[in-house]
Formats: C-alpha cells, sequence, structure tokens
C-alpha cells in the first residue's frame, strides 16, 4: 500500500516550506522531503527584505505587492506557532555619494510611502562611529526574517501534520506513472522541485537559467557598553554590506515561550555580509570573503568587534534576475518552483499563492517568471 498525497515537495528551504505550508492550509495533501545534511541557504541567510534596493535606490520588483503579503504573512505564522522570527525594524541606508543622495532627492517624492526619516536630511544620522556624512533614507515596510527559527517552526508544524521526511531524494527512485508520481513508498498526483541551487542538475529542468551564487557571512560580536550598539538594535544598518542584529537567545526565549526579548536586553551578535561568486561554488568559506566584508564593514563602521563564525551558501540565482516557476511541458504531473535568488524572504510568500493558484485553477503566471519559453529550447 503506498501513502497518498496531492502534493509531494522536493526540499524544505524557503521555497518548499512555505509552499507545503500554504498548500496544507488550502487543505491538501502533502508530503515534503528533505536532507538537512545538504546546503541550504535559507538557514543561514540575513533574512532581510528591503523595499527599496540597489545603487539607484528605487523600489524593488513588485514592491507593492510583495511587502503588503509579507507583511501579513510571517506575523500571521508567528501568532500561529507562537514564535518570534520576524523584526518590522527599519532599514537604514546611508547615501554612498553626493550623486546618489541628489537622484534621491529627484525621487523624493515617488517614494514616500515607504521612506519614514530622514526626508530632507542630507547630514549625518548618527553622531558617532556610522560613517553616514551625507546621511541617508531610513526605509519602513521591510526587516528580517529569522530564517533559522522559521525553518524549524514549519518543520515541526509538517511534521505534526505528517508531512515530513527526512530522506535524500533521488532520481533514479522516481518513476513517472500517468498523471502520478511514486517513489518509494508514496504516491503523489504531483511533484513539486525546490531544491535551490541543487536544481541546476535537475535532469527535467536542467535548460533553466538556473545561475547559483556563493555567499558568504560573518557573525560578529560587539562589546555591549557602546552606545552604538543600542542604535544598532533599532535598525539594519545598509551600505556597502548589511548588518542585522542577531540575538543568540532568540532561539531560547522561543523556547521558553517567552516571545518578544525585554526592553532591556541589547543583542551584541550581528551577522554581516555578503559576497557574491558565481565562479567558486564550493560550501568552504574564504579568507577573501572574509576581508571583503571586513573592509565594506569597517567602511561604515567605526566599532571593534569579534568574529564568531563564518558561513556560506549558495543562493539559486538566476540569469534572468527573476525567479522560475510552473509545469514541465512533457510531465503535467512534474513542476518547479524556484529562482529566487538573493531576495527568497521577500518573493517566496507572494508567489507561493500566486503558483497555488495556477496549479489549482490555471491562472496564468506572469510571463517573466514562466519556465516554458526555457524548456522549449
Ligand atoms: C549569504 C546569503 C545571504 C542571503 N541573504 C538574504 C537576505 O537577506 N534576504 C533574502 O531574501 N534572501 C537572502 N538570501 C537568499 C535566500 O537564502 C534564498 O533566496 C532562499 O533561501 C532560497 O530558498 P530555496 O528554498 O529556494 O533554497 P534552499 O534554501 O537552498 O533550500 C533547498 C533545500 O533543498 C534541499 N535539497 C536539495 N537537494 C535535495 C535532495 N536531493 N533531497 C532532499 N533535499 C534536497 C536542501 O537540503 C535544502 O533544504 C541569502 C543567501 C545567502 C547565501
Amino acid at each position: 500500500m503506498k501513502n497518498e498525497f496531492d502534493y509531494l515537495i522536493i526540499g524544505q528551504g524557503l521555497a518548499g516550506s512555505i509552499l507545503g505550508y500554504t498548500l496544507l492550509e488550502k487543505g491538501k495533501k502533502v508530503m515534503v522531503l528533505d536532507e538537512p545534511k545538504l546546503q541550504n541557504c535559507s538557514k543561514i541567510a540575513a533574512g532581510i527584505c528591503n523595499p527599496i534596493t540597489g545603487r539607484n535606490l528605487v523600489r524593488t520588483w513588485k514592491s507593492n505587492q510583495l511587502f503588503p503579503f509579507l507583511n501579513d504573512f510571517y506575523p500571521k505564522l508567528e501568532k500561529q506557532f507562537n514564535r518570534n522570527f520576524f523584526f518590522q525594524i527599519p532599514i537604514y541606508r546611508p547615501f554612498q555619494t553626493l550623486e546618489q543622495q541628489q537622484d534621491w532627492s529627484v525621487q523624493e517624492n515617488k517614494e514616500t510611502e515607504e521612506v519614514i526619516y530622514p526626508k530632507n536630511k542630507s547630514t549625518s544620522n548618527f553622531e558617532k562611529n556610522i560613517n553616514d556624512p551625507l546621511g541617508g533614507l531610513l526605509i519602513k515596510n521591510g526587516g528580517h526574517l529569522r530564517t533559522d527559527i522559521f525553518l524549524e517552526a514549519i518543520k515541526n508544524y509538517l511534521i505534526e501534520k505528517n508531512a515530513y521526511q527526512k530522506e535524500l531524494f533521488d532520481f533514479d527512485k522516481l518513476i513517472l506513472n500517468e498523471n502520478k508520481v511514486v517513489y518509494q513508498d508514496i504516491q503523489a498526483n504531483h511533484i513539486i522541485f525546490c531544491r535551490g541551487a541543487a536544481d541546476q542538475t535537475n535532469p527535467f529542468f536542467h535548460k533553466l537559467p538556473l545561475a547559483p551564487a556563493k555567499g558568504e557571512i560573518l557573525h560578529i560580536d560587539f562589546d555591549r557598553n557602546e552606545e552604538t550598539v543600542r542604535k544598532l538594535n533599532q535598525i539594519i544598518l545598509n551600505k556597502g554590506c548589511w548588518l542585522v542584529p542577531f540575538d543568540d537567545k532568540l532561539i531560547e526565549n522561543n523556547l521558553n515561550n517567552k516571545v518578544s526579548a525585554s526592553e532591556k536586553e541589547i543583542i551584541t551578535t550581528f551577522r554581516t555580509g555578503s559576497t557574491y561568486n558565481h565562479k567558486d561554488l564550493s560550501l568552504e568559506s574564504t579568507e577573501e570573503a572574509k576581508q571583503e566584508i571586513e573592509t565594506k564593514l569597517q567602511a561604515v563602521l567605526n566599532l571593534d568587534y569579534q568574529i564568531i563564525k563564518q558561513e556560506v551558501g549558495i543562493r539559486p540565482s538566476t540569469r534572468t534576475r527573476y525567479p522560475l516557476m510552473g509545469t514541465h511541458k512533457d510531465y503535467p504531473q512534474m513542476s518547479i518552483f524556484n529562482g529566487f535568488g538573493a531576495k527568497g524572504v521577500s518573493m517566496i510568500p507572494y508567489f507561493a499563492n500566486e503558483f497555488i493558484e495556477y496549479l489549482f485553477t490555471g491562472k496564468e503566471l506572469e510571463k517573466i517568471v514562466r519556465i516554458d519559453k526555457w524548456l522549449n529550447k
């Protein structure tokens, strides 16, 4: 007797987790297979979602849809799981150049909704230690997700629903029957690949323009007594590199159901990074990456710190810079949901919903994310 499911999902990074969760909430029978020993870039991601990005400080693609969606989605799950993993804190983006500052002033009126401070200010916002002589933007509507805690919470939810199995998926064991898939003792109506960068070698989807990019980050620790550290607790600093508070007591607090940290507690540990490398896709951390991150950090911050550890992940980036999703042209029981590059936290909740509507009703996905043109090549 086979165990029967509507959807078999391969991979429990952010893509497989959010897709699996959303399908279960919509009443479908789901099984997620994942091998936690493989690289999972979701776990080490900084988790930042930022509606205004790039050198030109423009609204990120689809921010009008993505940000209302995620600002509803993550807090809803925090309540459901009684865990604290989403932090809606502003992103402070000091201007890099006079040109950038002036360009911003020209666009300013278009972007006011996201920018809370300092609308017309063009001088330093921090009295010391942060190098922002030209002032900068304080961007709201974004924040950061503690991806490690989020993924663990979703995994527990999947386990509770009998929807998770630790398993190294092997293509040789996959049997495609007419309109069904069979994998060992599992039979499903549909299989969805969410293996991140590993899907570059997926035998069914290898024609897709996945272009994985290695990223390295540092965990660092500051002196508790520094006034600047208190200020850095309230923002995500982003100039050349980013610096995100990373509360190492949060897991413990969550387990004790102490959902919000005491206001007196100052976070001294931070994540900072990251690098972007398409050539070296090894999982080894490198001295070059460490130096690159430190150089950028020291250019924006004049504070002593200690490096606690260095981590590596491989982003599922694409040559098009847009995600990739859809059903295989020859196998209607097989799909992929992937290619979220460096923006999985902001894109995946919205696109999981769009993708599910496509699966359920056939509603067309927008052209730029569709896979048909690549598979037809
Ligand atoms: C240094 C760094 C910083 C980042 N910072 C941010 C950020 O600030 N904001 C942001 O939005 N994004 C960030 N990202 C990008 C973000 O991590 C990705 O967009 C997102 O996590 C991709 O999720 P995914 O589920 O597609 O892939 P992954 O997280 O890589 O998950 C793939 C899963 O598939 C599983 N898998 C693969 N093959 C198999 C198999 N054969 N059998 C079973 N399981 C398998 C793996 O174990 C893994 O769990 C960052 C990435 C890096 C590397």
